[in-house]
């Protein structure tokens, strides 16, 4: 069997949701579960988060995927429904949208149900929401729909991992919400960690959770996180390089001197990324050292000259235990969630 393997710690997810959940004060949590949770298995991820007050998601066959496990706790849809047809399931699943446009609204009156919402209001990110011009307007006609039980307050934050903060929308978004009398929901994995201001009633983690910083300049161990997957495979194959020869595609590494390699069961194909540069660190037999050359589809090379108990066999850690996948992600001009969610489905998962 090709050697390649993601195990998913159970246990490193409850961890992590511990840590969000002590910077959280009394906020509840709504564990951010989309894109297969970051990578990480939707219905394992859930099981693994079950201390959560909820759960988001952002397609209808999620929603139904946790709801036919048995789960019962409030489900928010990140981007509300996509078309009339899913707003009127909402209300067999008691599923939680978030409405953002006009054009939703519209599709309430297919509710049996009252439902709670999520009211999401537009305050700098300039992707999804009312403008906070409207918002009295908005406001005002939805809270006497009668398919509308509780309305949630939200905005999303677009620099909250940054040196720019949040006060330059929250500030807009706070004048408006104080006087509504309404639960906020505000706070992302960044503003949990940053921002306390931003708690209140609802905080919605998603990349901590798994293990991975939201900053650039903190590592996730300086935060209390455990990673959640680590990715691993094994050396298959092992060549010598005479000074002057290249490896691989392009022949993009050229070896100056005499240089030992070994070929890893990993490629862009299983979701390490292509554009991972010589250099990128990478783990063989628990010693650090750095892949060479380009990745292709089903193998990359990495450096073993300085590894002589390192062979055929060898076991290779990409990412996790050992290797913050920030840093690989770092060194592919990516950000660690592209990294998590882009894990391939040939890659074979296991529990631990
Ligand atoms: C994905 C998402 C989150 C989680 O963000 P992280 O940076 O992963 O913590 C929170 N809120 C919304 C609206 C999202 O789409």
């Amino acid at each position: 069997m090709r050697p390649i393997l993601a195990s998913i710690s159970l246990a490193a997810l409850a961890h992590n949701l511990e840590v969000a959940r002590r910077h959280a004060g009394g906020a509840k949590i709504l564990s951010v579960i989309k894109a297969n949770a970051y990578g990480h298995g939707l219905n394992r991820t859930a099981r693994a988060l079950a201390a959560s007050d909820g759960f988001a998601v952002l397609n209808i066959e999620e929603a139904v995927s946790l709801r036919q496990m048995g789960m019962e706790k409030p489900i928010l849809m990140l981007e509300g429904p996509f078309d009339a047809e899913e707003m009127s399931a909402y209300s067999e699943l008691n599923l939680t949208p978030v409405l953002h446009s006009p054009h939703q609204l519209e599709w309430l009156r297919l509710v049996a149900e009252p439902l709670n919402v999520f009211l999401k209001f537009n305050s700098g990110m300039n992707r999804l929401g009312f403008s906070l011009a409207d918002w009295e307007a908005i406001l005002a006609h939805v809270k006497v729909q009668p398919q509308v039980a509780q309305v949630t307050l939200m905005t999303h934050f677009a620099t909250a991992d940054e040196e720019l903060g949040i006060d330059w929308q929250w500030h807009h978004f706070q004048e408006k919400a104080k006087d509504a009398c309404l639960p906020v929901s505000a706070a992302n994995s960044a503003a949990i960690l940053r921002y306390p201001e931003t708690h209140n009633e609802w905080v919605r983690p998603g990349i901590m959770l798994y293990g991975s910083s939201p900053f650039a300049d903190v590592s996730a161990a300086e935060l209390g996180l455990k990673p959640a997957m680590t990715l691993k495979s094994e050396i298959i194959s092992v060549q010598t390089l005479k000074p002057g020869e290249g490896l691989g595609y392009g022949l993009t590494f050229m070896a100056d001197e005499e240089t030992r390699i070994g070929i890893v069961a990993c490629g862009y194909a299983d979701g390490y990324p292509r554009h991972a540069q010589t250099g990128t660190p990478i783990l063989v037999s628990g010693h650090r050292t750095r892949t060479l050359g380009r990745v292709s589809m089903d193998m990359l090379a990495v450096d073993i000259s300085n590894i002589p108990e390192a062979g055929v066999g060898s076991p290779v850690v990409l990412w996790g235990e050992g290797l913050p996948v920030d840093e690989v992600a770092r060194a592919a001009g990516t950000v660690s969630y592209e990294l998590l969610c882009a894990l391939a489905p040939r890659v074979a998962v296991r529990e631990e």
